[in-house]
């Protein structure tokens, strides 16, 4: 396989912040179709990693391509355009808006000629916001103010406002935290889903989540690439196991 099968390559990639470098020459392939989890301790670059691919942080060298296009010159506005999408770990809904509102006002805007806020066809902006609802769990609640949401409802409405864009490479760190055990079940059933029309990354510590969802799993460590590999392999892993696993 070449580079340019990769729906996202990353190659010796570094940030350093005042001399200290929280990315330290990565390199991570990302295959189409792929659910990818990152795993490894806290301070080992995995929320800085997933800033640099989304544009929120400045790569000081070193590349990211995204379909074979560059990133790191474009702003985090364009990479969004691109297919890009980020999952905080503090969800952004409109509390006082309805779930359905919150999933209309997502439709990307600006791709007619006469640019940003103006013709919207609006059968496709329903459709669209009916089929994200049925993928996330949320058709039955489209009138409800997204308030009174349970707290993985929250979650699983700011996954949908992403998916209302069809991003093509969706990016979540730790989506389960603060979730019941049906609620985690739940949200591995729709990364499940998700990822057979896109890439998707997930950063998460839940070994059993992890399990459940990966289909590769990347250790991450001291902004390096410790191990990759299968949760089998990586598990079993005596560097894993050491500084990260062990504990
Ligand atoms: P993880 O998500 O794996 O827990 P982070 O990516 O949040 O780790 O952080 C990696 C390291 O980079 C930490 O030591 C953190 O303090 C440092 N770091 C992250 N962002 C910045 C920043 N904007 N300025 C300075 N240091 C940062
Ligand atoms: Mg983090």
């Amino acid at each position: 396989m070449s580079n340019t099968d990769f729906a996202l390559a990353v190659e010796d990639l570094t940030v350093s912040f005042d001399g200290f470098k929280a990315i330290d020459a990565l390199t991570l392939y990302i295959d189409r179709n792929e659910l990818r989890v990152i795993i490894g301790p806290n301070g080992a670059g995995k929320t800085t990693l997933l800033d640099l691919i989304c544009g929120k942080t400045r790569a000081s060298s070193g590349s990211i391509k995204f379909k074979n296009e560059e990133m790191t010159v474009l702003d985090e506005h364009t990479r969004v355009r691109r297919g890009i999408g980020r999952k905080f770990q503090t969800p952004s809904i409109y509390e006082n808006l309805s779930v359905f509102k919150n999933l209309e006002v997502s439709y990307p805007s600006g791709r007619s000629v006469f640019g940003a806020l103006t013709f919207r066809c609006t059968d496709e902006v329903m459709a669209r916001v009916h089929a994200v609802a049925q993928e996330i769990g949320l058709a039955d609640a489209l009138q409800m103010e997204a308030g009174l949401l349970s707290h993985g409802q929250k979650q699983w409405l700011e996954i949908g406002m992403l998916l209302m864009q069809e991003p093509e490479l969706l990016m979540l760190d730790e989506p389960i935290a603060g979730m019941s055990a049906r609620e985690r079940e739940l949200t591995a059933e729709l990364l499940q889903r998700i990822c057979k029309n896109r890439s998707v990354i997930v950063i998460e510590h839940d070994m059993e989540f992890v399990k459940r969802i990966a289909h590769k799993v990347t250790v991450m460590h001291q902004g390096k690439i410790l191990a990759e590999g299968s949760m089998e392999a990586v598990q079993s892993n005596p560097k894993v196991i050491d500084v990260y696993l062990g504990h």
